[in-house]
């Protein structure tokens, strides 16, 4: 008989009645060390005092009105992104997926508009993940993804990550914008190279079409900076942002310049939920604390210290890992036995770590994480490998 949730995925048996900060704490009481976050959600960890505060309030005095009418903790949060970004105007989603919909509409709206209607397809790379929206699955072209699921949303171009030679004969009169992740998460943790980045800049400029990051993973301070594309001098033209920027709170969001959202006027896009008042109060306030240069200083910090550390670990344990690697609090180590049995492991000596494909566990701690925290991720992560070497 079919469980009563339906069984999509394959799940640890673990269940947390509570989150402190970097811990989460397990029904029978054991307290694991977050180095997940939910998969980069719980970017200033569990149970801040500042959100639960923002969302207490908030709750206090207004859930929801509905975009039919002013939301101003919408409007607050809107005016943070724009200060702090490339963008001009901002759309509010649930969801990282919902982002992509949007990013997808909005690139082709903008050459519909432009009158050059026939500019549809969008070029994506092998390894990305966009959601698993139609758009998003369509986006990503895997079969693992895309199987059972067709017929799939046309306009998708895609090409293998890494190979330079082949975006610039990819881009027709029929292209209407490149998507693409700075750092892969689902895909292994792999930073595109800032000069890429650049080199995608440049190739979009010249070409005139659209360049669209996803920064769902990678994005609101997870790399040590606000936004992962600024260590390339680079800007996007749409971004899409969620997990981080809502703390724990389903929030998404597109942002993008007056030009690319040129066509997206009154009526040709729209959520009940997009920008609910309780999501923009969290929101505003994670804001207010990541965009803060000491908390991205801090980040960075940090980051250099766990990486460096993370290092030694590798070194320790040459039958379990492989090599580290990744930006900022996004890192990932590439296993050498199967990952999912590092995770598991990790599990047994209460420490949390996420997979990804190209066998990596993802190390995504809050970005509150502390000094001594990290020093008893260390402590974890290596009585996990010494069992898998003793197993
Ligand atoms: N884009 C990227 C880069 C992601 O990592 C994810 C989720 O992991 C998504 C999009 C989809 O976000 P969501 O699961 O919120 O729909």
């Amino acid at each position: 008989m079919i469980a009563s949730v339906l069984p999509t995925y394959s799940r640890a048996p673990l269940s947390f009645v509570k989150g402190e900060g970097s811990w989460l704490i397990e029904a029978d009481g054991r307290r694991f060390l977050d180095l997940g976050a939910g998969i980069a959600v719980n970017a200033l960890g569990h149970a801040h005092p500042a959100l639960v505060d923002a969302l207490t309030t908030q709750a206090q005095t207004l859930w929801h009105t509905s975009n039919l009418y002013e939301i101003p903790q919408q409007k607050a949060l809107a005016d943070k992104l724009v200060e702090h970004s490339f963008a001009d105007t901002v759309f509010f989603t649930n969801s990282g997926t919902e982002a992509c919909e949007l990013a997808v509409k909005m690139a082709r709206k903008h050459f519909h508009e432009a009158g050059q209607p026939e500019r549809v397809e969008i070029i994506t790379f092998s390894g990305a993940f966009h959601g698993r929206s139609s758009a998003g699955i369509a986006a990503a072209g895997s079969e693992k993804m895309t199987k059972g699921f067709g017929p799939l949303l046309p306009g998708f171009v895609h090409l293998t990550w890494g190979d330079h030679d082949a975006i610039a004969p990819a881009i027709t009169d029929r292209t209407a914008a490149i998507l693409v992740e700075p750092v892969q998460g689902e895909g292994g943790i792999i930073p595109m190279p800032d000069q890429c980045l650049k080199g995608l800049r440049d190739l979009c400029d010249e070409k005139g079409i659209l360049l669209i990051l996803d920064e769902v993973q990678c994005g609101v301070g997870r790399t040590g900076r606000l936004f992962a594309h600024e260590w390339a001098g680079i800007e996007p033209d749409i971004m899409m942002v969620a997990k981080g920027i809502g703390g724990g709170f389903p929030l998404g969001a597109v942002l993008a310049t007056e030009k690319a959202a040129s066509g997206m006027t009154a009526g040709t896009h729209g959520s009940t939920y997009g920008g609910n008042p309780l999501g923009c109060a969290v929101g505003g306030k994670v804001m207010d604390i990541v965009a803060d240069p000491a908390f991205l200083a801090d980040v960075n910090r940090k980051a250099g210290l766990f990486r460096q550390k993370l290092e030694g670990l590798v070194a320790a344990h040459p039958d379990v890992f492989h090599s580290v690697r990744g930006s900022g609090l996004m890192l990932g180590i590439k296993c050498v036995v199967p990952n999912g049995d590092v995770v598991t492991a990790g599990y047994a000596k209460e420490v949390i770590t996420v997979p990804a494909a190209d066998n990596v566990i993802r190390i995504l701690p809050p970005l509150t994480i502390s000094d001594a925290e990290i020093d008893e991720a260390i402590v974890r992560l290596d009585r996990a490998a010494t069992s898998l070497e003793t197993a």
